[in-house]
């Protein structure tokens, strides 16, 4: 689907509430004495905030467990920019490898590997699967599009195993029926250009060549919630959330608000779920103070459960007693996700373009070039060759030559 079909504007959500501004910027840093909010416009301008009370819903970014050099060969699946990024390189892994006159390298990239068998990874590999047997079948000339091998690593023992051995078994079998190759016990040690080094439970390093890497094992909170724990003296878990109290502030400081995935309680799990429930909670308990009602309730979260697409006709769903499978939890997973998209024109737009993918195999949006890749780190940000002049002819005259 499009990005629009997916991220409504803030803007134009919030535009019927007069006393909600959004502002684009980066948070950086709190003054809480001051109780001031510290940002820098993208291109690098500071500008502040004041505040009476503060709520703080940074989320997690990929976490490459103490190797960010793996991102440039192995990116993650948090942001729109990063989804992008992976459509371009699936569908231009293809592309390459019809042009390669190498064997070799037409292997390599028709290899793709995903690192971590949770719910992001095991989607993504049975799509890649997906999409090399079926949307891409029948349209390329030198390589067959179904000879495309997808490598799921895993440190632990089995795909989704949050969801417990019996839906984990499903995953499982769905995957292998998708020709999905399971490298359970095994974890990726090293990524470069062309390939990854894995370490299996026995301890033996395999290199394995690969054209396309993609990260889906961890995740860690941003840099802001740093700058937030140095400001406040707040704790963090291992994975960098700031520990809060059960109504969801902060130890010593209840006029600021840790919430959804950045915080870390009673090992609530990062799902929207908790994102939500936690932003009505922290909402409500401000309203009421602000109204005079002080007393309070400890948050209490709601499971409704939670859900993992596999392929298409094929996902697990597991709430309270309730374990589904197969061609049922697909349906479900379906309708809560089309319910829980925001606005009508989405929810529309979503049926018609999956039940396109779906009963016809047609994915609209394939479009891509290779030029975006890397290019500025945003659209605001002055280039390098722009704020450093280029120097006069003479000067370069002067200099060696270019041959
Ligand atoms: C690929 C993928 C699939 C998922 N699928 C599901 C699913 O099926 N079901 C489910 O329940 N959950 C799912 N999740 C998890 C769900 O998206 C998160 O739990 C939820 O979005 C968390 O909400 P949040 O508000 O805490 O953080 P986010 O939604 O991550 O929002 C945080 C926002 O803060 C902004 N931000 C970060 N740092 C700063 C800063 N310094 N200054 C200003 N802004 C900043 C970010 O740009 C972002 O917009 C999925 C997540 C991913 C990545």
């Amino acid at each position: 689907m499009s990005e629009g079909k997916i991220a409504a504007p803030l803007r134009d959500l919030l535009k019927k509430y007069k006393n909600v501004d959004c502002v684009m910027a980066e948070v950086v840093d709190f003054d809480v004495i001051g109780r001031r909010v510290i940002a820098r416009r993208v291109g690098g301008d500071r500008i502040e905030f004041g505040y009476d009370d503060l709520i703080v819903a940074a989320g997690v970014r990929q976490s490459y467990f103490g190797h960010d050099e793996f991102a440039r060969w192995a990116p993650g699946m948090k942001t729109i920019s990063d989804a992008l990024a992976i459509r371009r390189r699936v569908y231009g892994a293809f592309e390459m490898a019809d042009t390669a006159v190498d064997p070799e390298e037409r292997r390599s990239w028709l290899t793709f590997a995903l690192v971590g068998a949770g719910p992001t990874g095991v989607e993504l590999a049975g799509q890649i699967r997906e999409v090399a047997t079926k949307t891409l079948r029948a349209e390329f000339r030198n390589i067959e599009p179904e000879d495309a091998r997808v490598l799921l690593f895993d440190g632990g023992s089995a795909p989704l195993a949050v969801f417990g051995p019996k839906l984990s078994q499903k995953a499982d079998k769905a995957l292998q029926a998708l020709g999905v190759e399971q490298h359970m016990g095994s974890i990726v040690t090293h990524v470069e250009q062309g390939g990854v080094l894995v370490r299996d439970q026995a301890g033996v390093q395999t290199r394995y060549d690969v054209g396309t890497v993609l990260w889906t094992a961890g995740v860690e909170a941003p840099p802001i919630a740093g700058a937030l724990a140095n400001a406040t003296g707040a704790k963090r878990d291992r994975a960098g959330r700031i520990l809060v109290e059960k109504n969801l502030t902060i130890p010593g400081h209840p006029e600021i608000s840790v919430l959804g995935d950045m915080m870390s309680l009673a090992k609530l799990p990062g799902v929207a779920e908790v994102a939500m429930q936690s932003g009505l909670y922290a909402g409500n308990r401000i309203r009421r103070q602000a109204s005079g009602d002080l007393a309070e309730k400890p948050f209490r979260y709601r499971d409704l459960g939670s859900a993992a697409y596999i392929s298409r006709g094929r996902a697990v769903v597991s709430a309270g007693p309730l374990r589904v499978g197969g061609f049922m939890g697909w349906v479900i997973w379906l309708f809560i996700h089309i319910a829980f998209l925001t606005g009508y024109r989405n929810r529309l737009g979503a049926l018609l373009t999956w039940w396109l993918a779906f009963t016809r195999d047609i994915r609209r949006e394939r479009t891509f070039t290779t030029q975006q890749i890397e290019t500025l780190r945003d659209v605001y940000t002055v280039p390098a060759s722009a704020e450093t002049p280029a120097p006069p002819p003479e000067a370069l005259a002067d200099g060696p030559s270019g041959d």
